[in-house]
């Protein structure tokens, strides 16, 4: 693919999506205090600066670039005023605010990004440079899950690998590995896809996170939670509600390591009830059945006490009185037995943490604390594949169909080309035909699936 292909497709790309964003003011969702959101663009082009300066070469001091900047479609390397190597080059644009939905349905037309995300913060000055003058002001809790975490076996069928050492160049099924198994060598370029399956895996993740852990364990209702695909490999879930706002980092860490089943860095108060204190500020949050869900996990433990391998002093006296122990948890609220002699309060800290290690419900996903991120805007399109970042109720998402209910362009025919490569392109099922492999073709294909192979940068516009 040369340069030119690829900027001549982005252009192409750029154009379709303002078709979009023309058309649908309605479905792209405003999230709640829009003035106090951070924005930041993903851009088809990029914009370049020739900074003036001075290169040292074999001791002779020269100046270097004309002081010129532009943007161009194409990912050019050199000034295309003067010609110096070594130009900035950049396609984000960030810390935008937006007074109103007008002025950021506005700006989605005119310049018309390839993605566009905003914080999940709320900040004073959501355009300054620095988070100092940002002022953070809360945010919502966001979960972001991606296939791409859950490691479904299917990356073995879809996903491959070619070793970057141009005298080796191994391919590969499946993940990268550490080093190449040919030649050692350490760097590869991926090729990572997407089907049914992954997505499965993500959706039934999502829904465990929900149920279990959102409505179950944290209290929180249906409709302060909102659900969307992201338009690619996943699903993102935020919790919009007061008493969540204001959750410092540290107990977004807690959060995110009870729901990984890292266990809690919470103390457990032994006073007869069993009494959870998170570590973090949780403000006016309370988790209600945070104590049901660890006393749970105890009993799971306590009856499999036998097949621990630990000799901490506690297991003979607890092992002894297995079923106080266990009656006295099963209890609503959960009593730690003081019939259980010889165990005491920082024991039960000990057993506690045990428990959640090995019985604690846990999800695998990268859950973040991260109290500044920013996530993608609801009813924009994703430039890695065209399809729309949708909403989603829980309801619907039993039923949503990630390769047919975010597509938004037209069934007409378009004519793109593959280019020649050592792995194939994997085959994609969009609505209900599936179409490829493909490798060193032209073919006349419906929009929705050629604007899909265009953005993954698999094929070019003819
Ligand atoms: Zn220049
Ligand atoms: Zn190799
Ligand atoms: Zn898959």
């Amino acid at each position: 693919m040369s340069e030119n292909d690829k900027a001549r497709t982005r252009k192409f790309l750029q154009l379709m999506f303002q078709d979009y964003y023309r058309t649908h003011h309605d479905t792209v969702d405003i999230p709640t205090k829009v003035q106090n959101r951070e924005f930041g663009m993903e851009l088809w082009q990029f914009t370049w600066r020739c900074i003036e300066r001075i290169e040292k070469v074999n001791g002779s001091e020269r100046k270097v670039g004309c002081g010129k900047s532009g943007t161009s479609y194409a990912r050019i390397s050199s000034c295309p005023n003067c010609g110096a190597k070594g130009i900035q080059i950049n396609n984000w644009s960030r810390h935008i605010g937006f007074r109103s939905k007008d002025h950021l349905l506005n700006e989605l037309v005119k310049t018309v990004p390839h993605s566009i995300y905003h914080s999940a913060a709320f900040y004073e000055v959501p355009v300054a440079r620095n988070m100092m003058e940002k002022g953070w002001k809360g945010a919502e809790l966001v979960f972001d899950i991606d296939a791409d975490h859950l490691e479904s076996p299917c990356a073995y069928e879809h996903d491959s690998w070619l070793c970057e050492n141009p005298q080796c160049q191994t391919i590969g099924k499946g993940p990268a590995p550490e080093e190449c198994p040919e030649c050692k060598h350490t760097s590869f370029r991926t090729l990572k896809w997407l089907c049914d399956k992954c997505l499965e895996d993500a959706k039934k993740t999502t829904i465990q996170l929900y149920e279990e852990f959102l409505l179950d364990s944290f209290g929180f209702d249906e409709d302060e939670i909102q659900l969307n695909y992201s338009g690619h490999r996943g699903y993102h879930i935020r919790v919009n509600t007061p008493r969540i706002l204001e959750v410092d980092s540290s107990a977004r860490v807690e959060i995110a390591h009870f729901i990984t089943g890292m266990g809690m860095n919470s103390t457990i108060k032994a006073d007869g009830k069993l009494r959870v204190v998170p570590s973090g500020d949780l403000g006016n949050w309370q988790i209600p059945s945070l104590s049901r869900k660890i006393a749970d996990a105890m009993i799971l433990f306590i009856k499999r006490i036998d097949a621990y391998n630990g000799n901490d002093r506690w297991v003979e006296p607890l092992s002894e009185n297995k079923d106080a122990a266990i009656m006295g948890l099963s209890h609503d609220p959960p009593i730690l037995s003081h019939k259980v002699k010889g165990v005491g309060p920082k024991s039960w800290q000990t057993i506690a943490e045990n428990a959640l290690q090995n019985y604690g419900a846990e999800i695998d996903l990268p859950v973040t604390h991260d109290i500044h991120r920013v996530i993608r805007l609801i009813g924009s399109l994703n430039g890695k594949t065209g399809f729309a970042v949708k909403e989603i109720s829980r309801t619907e998402l039993d039923e949503f169909d990630p390769f047919t209910d975010p597509l938004v362009f037209s069934d007409e025919k378009l004519r793109i080309s593959f280019p020649k490569r050592p792995i194939q392109v994997p085959k994609i099922r969009i609505a209900d035909q599936t179409y490829g492999p493909f490798n060193n073709e032209t073919v006349e294909i419906p929009t929705p699936v050629g604007i899909f192979l265009l953005c993954k940068g698999m094929a070019v516009i003819e």
